[in-house]
């Protein structure tokens, strides 16, 4: 895996990235806004599952719970 993707955090566009540009402060290829590389895991809720999970177009890494 050399890329990943990457979505704006201004229009929603996913863009990919290479691994060998992280440091390079990427913008989006669309609008122009500087891309926010997420170096460690967020939290999301059920509301967030289809934004930030399904559509995702890159390998994500899940760990699930239920707090019963
Ligand atoms: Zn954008």
């Amino acid at each position: 895996m050399d890329s990943f993707f990457v979505k704006c955090p201004s229009c929603g566009a996913q863009n990919k990235v290479l691994i060998s540009k992280i440091n390079s402060q990427p913008k989006c290829g669309k609008c122009g806004s500087m891309l926010k590389i997420l170096d460690k895991p967020i939290d999301i809720n059920y509301s967030d599952y289809k934004k930030e999970v399904l559509d995702y177009k890159g390998h994500i890494l899940l760990y699930l719970w239920s707090p019963t």
